[in-house]
């Protein structure tokens, strides 16, 4: 009696497994590029593997499309033809700038410190800009749009993927920001690992969420370099020009898309861990911070669409 409640069981889970296997929705599809300037990882579920594939090649080449406009390191980008006069403000910049404004976030994210940038020579090696230099580089204002194309790139990539039908849940991944959309079909959660800022190949802190949601981190071991014992990183007060102090890392979870969660992590990067404690409250922003003497500090969902947990 036992034994046959067993090996009925036993068939139960065989064809459960079996029927999970043909499921209408067991199709995965996933492809990693060089864009960006980075790997972009493009995870997309649905029925028809052909269908999903052209959706995903589709995602890469709106991600492309947004890189040849904002790309200030390429002489012939929309962008740099702006800086140099050479052609009319991208509409892409001024969705830039129009969020960070309607982010009230002016304080701590600028677009104009491409020169601020350019004087911090990360490409190669760095180097310390004297005062005067990084008073004219401030001055100059040349556009930068590196604290938030990611995002507006990878807007547009999950934008193409939630429109094709084919398509039933995606992730995006340029790894400082990551975006879902709809529910995996194996009714598992989307998880997005949160890196230690000084051993980058680990995770300290994992997002777990069920369904859509926005992720993005800025830290300070992206691009540096050291001097003296010190650190200088790529993320800049717009006050000073100086790399930002105060933090490692951060993480914004849950802002309302890919362009407005880039500009939040740099922004709350700037702001430091008070500031951006309150701004994520107040927002009802997820935020995990490491500080400078290597503390951490989280803010949950009140919304319940996602859990941070340390590692
Ligand atoms: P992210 O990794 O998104 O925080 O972006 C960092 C990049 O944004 C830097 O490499 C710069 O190109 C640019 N950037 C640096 N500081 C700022 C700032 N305060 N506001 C906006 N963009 C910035
Ligand atoms: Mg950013």
């Amino acid at each position: 009696m036992r034994l046959a409640g067993l090996v009925i069981a036993g068939a139960a889970l065989v064809a459960m497994l079996l029927l999970a296997a043909c499921a209408p929705d067991a199709t995965t599809v996933r492809d990693a590029r060089e864009t960006l300037g980075t790997f972009v990882t493009v995870t997309a579920y649905g029925a028809d593997e052909e269908a999903i594939e052209s959706a995903v090649d589709e995602a890469f080449d709106a991600m492309a499309a947004v890189e040849r406009v904002l790309d200030v390191y390429s002489a012939d980008s929309a962008a740099s033809e702006f800086n140099m006069g050479a052609g009319p403000e991208p509409t892409e910049l001024a969705l830039i700038e129009s969020a960070a404004e309607r982010l009230e976030v002016g304080m701590w994210f600028s677009v104009r410190l491409r020169d601020v940038v350019a004087a911090w020579d990360f490409e190669s090696g760095g180097s310390i800009p004297e005062d005067s230099e990084l008073v004219a580089a401030m001055a100059a204002g040349g556009f930068d749009p590196g604290g938030a194309a990611k995002g507006l790139a990878l807007d547009a990539a999950i934008d193409v993927l939630r429109s094709d039908p084919a398509v039933t849940a995606a992730l995006v991944s340029a790894g400082s920001t990551t975006l879902t959309f709809g529910s995996k079909p194996d009714g598992g959660l989307w998880r997005i690992g949160i890196e230690d800022p000084r051993e980058p190949s680990e995770v300290i802190a994992t997002i777990e969420a069920e369904g859509g949601i926005t992720v993005s981190t800025s830290g300070d071991y992206q691009r540096y370099f050291e001097r003296g014992g010190e650190r200088f990183h790529h993320i800049l007060d717009p006050t000073t020009g100086f790399p930002a102090r105060g933090l490692r890392t951060l993480t914004v979870i849950g802002a309302t898309d890919g362009l407005d969660s880039d500009i939040l992590s740099t922004a709350l990067f700037v702001a430091g861990k008070d500031a951006a404690e309150s701004y994520a409250r107040d927002s009802g922003l997820g935020l995990f911070l490491i500080d400078d003497s290597g503390r951490a500090l989280g803010v949950p969902d009140p919304n319940q669409r996602f859990t941070i947990t340390q590692d």
